[in-house]
């Protein structure tokens, strides 16, 4: 048994990263702190796809049971040509049965799975939760960690033995440790518009669709809802500089919709947003005694469902070595592994799949989109293929990786032909991160 009187380790941020790494250790009795800006968990629409080696993860947390109940089993996507509305592959699950216990996705949305985690937490007496307590400086001491926690009646200090910076894409963590963000954002911003109109009923896609187009891709998605009836997430990219107004306005999504696919009488529209896209990495993962995990540590294009269950690998890996450490099985300098696999791993399978996913969704040369589409359907098509491919994209081997690229500490390289419009985007980084 840990002892309740030592430090807890301290956690900025409650998003499903953070809940899901003080889930983590308050099921090792380790005592935990959060902190979180905001008064709830924020139900924007951003992720829902959860990837094999994720249910994996949240089936050790005692969790994956509610996530199937509440979200949508997702067994195959498709891939299509939306110019010619032609199906060009369709890739399945089911080709992992010998791989996982788990050989499908599930449609789960975050908030979801973070207020899941929250609500398991409440039965641990050495976890607490604060919300409108917002984490504004960071000192990394020898010996513990100070921090400076806002809230309406006043600032305080806290002192843990560890932090996390689970603090999103803006982290005030990685700002306060002197960590540079490594990368750049896209000119464009893509629009996510959710509509109850059952997209299912009317075509032969299925609940997780990428539609490649020269002018303007598109990717479909089912998420179970709330109240469990079904919403669809249709996804576009907006032009480089398309205002809010512009993209927002009930004309122009209807338009947009409309094209994507026609139908008498307008579309219910129950949420429409707007988000930067960035492919970054922060320099370093940790600094003594201070971490970063999830999208404060690396941050990239959603289209491959990737980011936050990569978050959700880091917590998880990062909290069992801290346990390892706090009881006393390893010696401090285990905590270098996390940074030394993570890192690596993130910019090997989160943003080179990332920049390559989004290329081929937006590819304007004839020549390259017909290579590409012959590659997945040859990929579609031979099972061995299939199954690698497949345990690429669904992040199983990189949990399975024991030993990452070692030698020098790797420098976030960008193969210039995939940087499309970064000076456009790195005048907007100081504004959206
Ligand atoms: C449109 C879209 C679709 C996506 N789809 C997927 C998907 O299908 N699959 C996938 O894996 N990923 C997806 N992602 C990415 C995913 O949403 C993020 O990776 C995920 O939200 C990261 O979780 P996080 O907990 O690290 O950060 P966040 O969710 O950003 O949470 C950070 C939390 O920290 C709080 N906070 C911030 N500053 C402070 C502070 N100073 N003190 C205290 N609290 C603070 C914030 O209020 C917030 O609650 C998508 C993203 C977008 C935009």
């Amino acid at each position: 048994m840990m002892s309740h009187s030592q430090r807890p380790i301290l956690i900025a941020g409650g998003g499903p990263v953070g809940v899901i790494a003080a889930l983590a250790l308050a099921r090792q009795d380790i005592p935990v702190q959060l902190f979180e800006a905001e008064n709830r968990v924020s139900d924007a629409p951003r992720a829902a796809t959860t990837h094999p080696a994720t249910l994996e993860m949240l089936s050790d947390l005692g969790l994956v049971d509610e996530v199937i109940h509440r979200g949508l089993i997702a067994r195959r996507f498709q891939f299509w040509d939306r110019a010619s509305r032609e199906l060009i592959a369709e890739f399945d699950h089911a080709v992992l049965e010998g791989d996982t216990a788990f050989p499908f996705i599930v449609q789960c949305e975050q908030h979801k799975l973070a207020n899941m985690a929250l609500e398991r937490l409440r039965a641990y007496p050495h976890a607490d939760v604060q919300f409108s307590a917002r984490v504004t400086s960071v000192v990394p001491l020898e010996d513990r960690v100070d921090i400076t926690v806002k809230t309406a009646a006043g600032s305080r200090t806290v002192s843990g033995g560890y932090l996390i910076g689970a603090d999103g894409g803006r982290s005030t963590v990685r700002k306060a440790l002197g960590i540079e963000f490594e990368g750049y954002t896209f000119p464009e911003r893509f629009l996510v518009l959710t509509t109850p109109f059952d997209f299912g009923a009317v075509g032969t896609w299925c609940k997780r669709n990428y539609f490649s187009d020269p002018n303007e891709w598109a990717s479909l998605f089912k998420v179970a809802g709330d109240d469990g009836s079904g919403l669809w997430r249709v996804v576009f990219p907006t032009r480089p500089h398309e205002t809010n107004q512009q993209a927002l306005n009930e004309e122009a999504v209807q338009r947009r919709l409309h094209k994507f696919f026609p139908r008498t009488g307008p579309y219910p529209v129950v949420h429409r947003n707007l988000y930067h896209v960035h492919q970054r990495v922060a320099a370093a993962f940790r600094k003594g005694r201070a971490f970063l995990a999830g999208d404060a540590a690396h941050i990239n294009n959603p289209i491959g469902g990737l980011g936050l269950n990569f978050g959700i690998h880091d917590a998880v890996e990062l909290t069992a070595l801290l346990g390892r450490v706090i009881r006393r099985e390893a010696p401090a300098d285990v905590l270098d592994q996390y940074e030394r696999r993570r890192r690596p791993l993130n910019i090997e399978y989160v943003q080179q799949e990332t920049i390559a996913n989004k290329r081929r969704m937006e590819e304007k040369d004839p020549a390259v989109r017909a290579a590409n589409f012959q590659a997945l359907r040859n990929i579609a098509a031979y099972p061995a293929n299939h199954r690698a491919y497949l345990l690429r994209s669904s992040l199983l081997e990189s949990v399975r990786r024991d030993t990452v690229p070692s030698g020098e500490r790797q420098h976030f390289l960008w193969p210039a032909s995939t940087h499309t419009g970064s000076r456009a985007g790195e005048a907007c980084a100081d504004k959206c991160l």
